[in-house]
């Protein structure tokens, strides 16, 4: 695996695919800096080299060249955590951008526009992947989130840059983390399933069976599971068109000698609100009218008993709708059970948008042992299909 570490940056361009597709709010403040900070150890590797940096990322979904999609707006939040002053170019590509490329001086950072401002980004575009190229000696893929893409800038691009590209520190430390989990664990595997939807993470469970001695599958999509067996899951979320899916997924993980822990309990409520009326049922027997929205009691002893007994966690989706207090609990138990295990020598990966949220809200960041960056990337990094981004460095 080619890293920043086999090359040295003095007196070179490094062209870094850094993910800044960070949250803003309305007054265009960056809300949540995980990803620039994750970027951080890669840029200072560069500069401390004697080179210079040209990042170039996306941000959001524009359809054009909408202001609030504009990258000038991470400006000062960039120069906040690096510590260094960015220069901010309002294209990616043409004569400004070029110019300033050229001209940059070790030490010094270009940021460069928005590349999903061009259509060309998101097809996969080689002319657009060309012109991107011109900007550095060297490429650096650091942009993990997307590496699941086959953009201009995340896979196309690498083309330009025969024995001249490699993985950034985030994206290396994301495969190797990830790989532990995959090929190095150690036993008992138990991994964790939650969210909204069985559809979502459907090909996860499916790769994962092999590799895995415990699931527990908690979140909206248990409700999938339980009325497939016959339980009355009430108003709770099914999708009534995956109940045969999650049949045969007990029924593999029952031949592949899978524990499967599903909740017994459900923290159960009349409306969808962080205030309407709750009461405990239990799994099977959820009253119309109501519905789940979290994971029990007895469900959480139940779950935090496996936990303590495993010695490689992987945790993908909250067990509960943890972003209303009353139905916190059981992604709260879960999360501090993890830390627990990991204290005593356990292996812990979390990943997914809505985990890595609620291990943040939850102050568990640091207590876990690898938090990945990357949801959707990770889920096909844990479906077993190869990434065009890290394929992209590795041809
Ligand atoms: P996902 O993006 O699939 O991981 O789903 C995360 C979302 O699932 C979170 O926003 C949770 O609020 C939501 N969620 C978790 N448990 C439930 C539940 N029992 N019913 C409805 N939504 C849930």
């Amino acid at each position: 695996m080619k890293t920043v570490n086999d090359f040295s940056f003095e007196g070179k361009r490094a062209l870094i695919r850094v993910d800044f597709n960070v949250p803003l709010n309305d007054t265009f403040e960056v809300t949540d800096n995980t990803r620039i900070e994750a970027a951080k150890p890669t840029i200072i590797k560069v500069l401390e080299d004697g080179g210079s940096c040209v990042l170039m990322s996306h941000l959001g979904r524009p359809s054009s060249r909408e202001d609030r999609f504009s990258l000038r707006h991470l400006v000062a939040e960039i120069e906040n955590i690096i510590g260094v002053e960015v220069m901010f170019i309002s294209d990616c590509i043409g004569d400004e951008a070029l110019l300033a490329t050229q001209q940059i001086q070790p030490g010094e950072i270009i940021l460069l526009e928005n590349l999903r401002y061009y259509k060309e980004e998101t097809k996969g575009d080689k002319n657009f992947a060309e012109k991107l190229s011109v900007h550095g000696d060297i490429y650096i893929n650091d942009a993990f989130g997307t590496a699941h893409r086959a953009h201009a800038s995340t896979a196309i691009i690498a083309d330009f840059f025969p024995d001249r590209k490699c993985y950034g520190i985030l994206l290396a430390s994301e495969i190797e983390n990830i790989n532990k989990v995959l090929y190095q664990s150690k036993k008992p595997v138990t991994a964790i399933v939650g969210g909204a939807k069985v559809s979502s993470k459907i090909g996860v469970i499916l790769n994962i069976l092999d590799k895995i001695d415990h699931l527990i599958i908690g979140g909206g999509m248990a409700f999938t599971f339980i009325k497939a067996q016959g339980g009355m899951t009430g108003g709770s979320l099914v999708e009534e068109d995956k109940m045969n899916l999650a049949l045969e997924i007990l029924e593999s993980a029952k031949n592949k000698g899978v524990t499967v822990h599903l909740p017994v309990d459900a923290i159960i409520a009349d409306a969808f609100s962080g205030s309407a009326n709750t009461t405990i049922s239990s799994i099977d027997s959820i009253p119309d009218g109501w519905m789940g929205l979290d994971v029990g009691p007895e469900s959480n002893d139940l779950f935090t008993d496996v936990i303590y007994k495993s010695k490689t966690i992987l945790w993908n989706g909250p067990l509960g709708v943890f972003e209303m207090n009353p139905f916190a609990l059981g992604t709260i138990t879960l999360g501090n059970a993890i830390v627990e295990s990991t204290k005593n020598g356990a292996f812990s990966l979390v990943g997914g948008g809505d985990s890595v949220a609620a291990v943040k809200k939850f102050n568990l960041t640091d207590k876990v042992s690898y938090v990945s960056t990357g949801g959707g990337a990770m889920l096909e990094m844990l479906e077993g299909k190869t990434l065009p981004g890290i394929k992209a460095i590795e041809d």
